[in-house]
């Protein structure tokens, strides 16, 4: 069952404060990006690909909060989440976060994010449209199109379909 607007509406001050933190830790300890991702990220329409840093954990975290936890699980992230991105911070998972689609996919996000003023602004968005549409929201359609050019580019067409990059909430 779909998640109502204002059941999001509801979660949407936890939600935040929840993707401030992570933001915060990834911008801490995450790695500055490499030459080629420095390159791969500007191809995705980064405007200051500098700012992004990548921080690859065992997995991707999840809300501990209980409400939040449970529509992030049923809701909002899908059940396969390889990436999570909030604003310039990138999470990836260590058994994927060399696949160069997958970072494709992420740093278009970071592209989408720098569309809005705050990451509340477009957390509010993505959430908004996640809620309503899933898999189908309008930035994963741009994100998977992105990450499609990418793969087809290095004629890798075969990535396990396992590998399926997140929303923002992934994921943004
Ligand atoms: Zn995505």
């Amino acid at each position: 069952m779909q998640m109502t607007t204002a059941e999001l509406r509801s979660l949407m001050p936890s939600a935040i404060a929840w993707a401030k933190a992570q933001q915060r830790l990834v911008l801490q300890h995450g790695a500055c990006l490499t030459e080629s991702q420095l390159a791969l990220a500007q191809l995705a329409g980064v405007r200051r690909p500098g700012m992004i840093r990548i921080l690859v954990v065992p997995a991707i975290p999840m809300p501990e909060e209980k409400a939040l936890r449970r529509a992030a699980t049923n809701h909002l992230f899908p059940k396969v989440i390889h990436g999570l991105t909030l604003g310039y911070g990138i999470y990836l998972q260590r058994c994927a976060a060399h696949l160069r689609p997958l970072q494709a996919h992420e740093f278009r996000h970071v592209h989408q994010y720098e569309q809005y003023p705050t990451l509340e602004a477009g957390l509010a968005r993505f959430l908004g449209d996640v809620r309503a549409r899933g898999a189908n929201a309008p930035h994963e359609i741009d994100a998977r199109k992105f990450e499609g050019e990418i793969r087809a580019a290095m004629g890798t067409t075969d990535i396990p379909a396992v590998v399926r990059p997140g929303v923002w909430f992934s994921p943004v």
